[in-house]
This record gives structure tokens, C-alpha cells and sequence, in this order.
């Protein structure tokens, strides 16, 4: 590896970044046409407004929508800032876990984790969803199947109670869920929950995060918090996959 050099590792981070932004785009593509049962790959990109067909220069990450004003060129209509956010925070995702880990495995595995827990958490809070979006069955394969692979777990006794416990407790939302009208939503709520807790990268995390879930659900159950509580549960999810990111890749040693 003498020839991975400092200059070509910040090159390829930057390089990462603009491909973490163009997968941004295409996860926006995901989050719109899966809610209304439309294909991902066809027909191309139209404005939702006038349905005019968008040409590449409108499609640049986060600077597209900056260009434009924030509105569509040819019906002016606004163009919602959850597309420049979305691809900014995946540009964010890839870049820093590639800047942190560096090419390989565990670059692969951080900002797949990552990744699919902010999406996941974005089709959560639009709640348009009707039925189980495939984003949070991959959410809860996810954590099931990529965090014990992370690095810095040791699976000692203290840390699988704790697991344990995590599971039992997204568990219990599940069946909560199932005898409520909009499964589906406590479903989600279920499987982010579960990510959260399992992703959480030290006991202090985990309470607090246990601590803030609960105080959100008991906000819910008033009618008129019930959506700032959903907002909340999203807060909660990005500050800590933000965590997430500056403290878990803090386990692998990236040695030049
Ligand atoms: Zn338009």
C-alpha cells in the first residue's frame, strides 16, 4: 500500500462525495415513485408540477436546485428542498465514511448501514407510504445483518444484553403495531427504533436515545403532537446517524 498516498486518498474522498450525491438523486427517485407505485428506472426525471422532461443541467446535485431558485425553469412552480437535502447529506454519508475508513470492506459496510438508515428514515417521514416500503424491510435486514459485521463490537456479555434488549423492545413496538389501524407506520417506527438503538455507539447513547423515544411517544399519543412527534423521531434518527458517522468509523485506523 506504499503507494496510497494522503493527496490521493482526500482526491478519492472528493470523488466519493459526488458519487455519494448522484446516489442522493437517485435515492430522492426511489423515495417519490416508490409511494406512489412507480417505477424507479423509467419513464426519466419530469417536473412534478408541469411534468416537463428535465434536462441534466436541472439534475446536478444540490447545485441544480440552487441554480434554479429553488423553483422548476419552465412552470416556476417550487421544487421541494428535500431533493439538495437529501443528495447533500448522502454526498455527506459516503464522503466521511470513505474519508474515515478508506477503500474497502468497511467503507462498503458503513455507509451501506448508513445510508440505508437515512433513507429509510426519509420514507418514514413523509409517511406516504401505505404498505411496507421495501426501504424498511432493507432498513431492519440491515441492522440485523451489517451491524454485528462493523467494526469496534466485541460481543461480549454486557453488549449482547443489551442487543437483546434492543430487539425485545422494537418487538414490542411491533406487536403494539399490529393491533393498531396504521401498522404500517408503527411498523417503520419499529424498524428505525431498532437501527437506532443497535447503532448507537455507547451505553450513554443507547439511554439517551431510549430516554428521547419514549418521550416522543408519549407526546403522540395527544392528537396535535402526533406530527411533531413524527418529526421528532426523525430529528432523533439524523443527529444520530450524524453520531453515527464521527463515531463509529472512529474504530477502524486508517495508517499512512
Ligand atoms: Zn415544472
Amino acid at each position: 500500500m506504499e503507494k496510497y498516498t494522503l493527496s490521493l486518498h482526500h482526491y478519492l474522498s472528493f470523488v466519493v462525495t459526488l458519487f455519494g450525491s448522484l446516489l442522493g438523486s437517485f435515492s430522492n427517485v426511489v423515495v417519490f415513485r416508490s409511494a406512489e407505485s412507480r417505477s424507479v428506472i423509467f419513464p426519466p426525471s419530469a417536473c412534478r408540477s408541469c411534468n416537463h422532461k428535465l434536462s441534466p443541467l436541472d439534475l446536478i446535485p444540490v447545485f441544480g436546485w440552487i441554480f434554479l431558485g429553488g423553483a422548476c425553469r419552465y412552470c416556476k412552480e417550487p421544487i421541494s428542498p428535500q431533493y439538495p437535502l437529501v443528495e447533500a447529506f448522502m454526498a455527506f454519508i459516503t464522503g466521511l465514511s470513505f474519508y474515515k475508513t478508506g477503500p474497502g470492506l468497511n467503507f462498503v459496510l458503513v455507509s451501506g448501514f448508513a445510508a440505508i438508515w437515512f433513507v429509510a428514515s426519509v420514507v418514514f417521514v413523509r409517511q406516504e407510504q401505505k404498505k411496507y416500503s421495501p426501504f424498511l424491510w432493507a432498513a431492519v435486514y440491515a441492522s440485523l445483518l451489517l451491524r454485528p459485521l462493523l467494526p469496534g463490537i466485541s460481543f461480549n456479555s454486557k453488549v449482547s444484553a443489551i442487543y437483546t434488549g434492543a430487539f425485545f423492545f422494537a418487538l414490542l413496538v411491533a406487536l403494539i403495531a399490529m393491533s393498531k389501524k396504521d401498522f404500517h407506520e408503527y411498523f417503520s417506527k419499529a424498524a428505525l427504533l431498532y437501527i437506532l438503538l443497535l447503532a448507537s455507539p455507547g451505553l450513554a447513547y443507547f439511554w439517551i436515545a431510549v430516554a428521547i423515544s419514549a418521550i416522543i411517544w408519549f407526546a403522540e399519543r395527544f392528537e396535535t403532537q402526533a406530527k411533531h412527534g413524527v418529526k421528532a423521531f426523525f430529528a432523533l434518527n439524523i443527529v444520530y446517524i450524524i453520531i453515527f458517522m464521527f463515531k463509529m468509523p472512529h474504530f477502524f485506523s486508517l495508517n499512512f
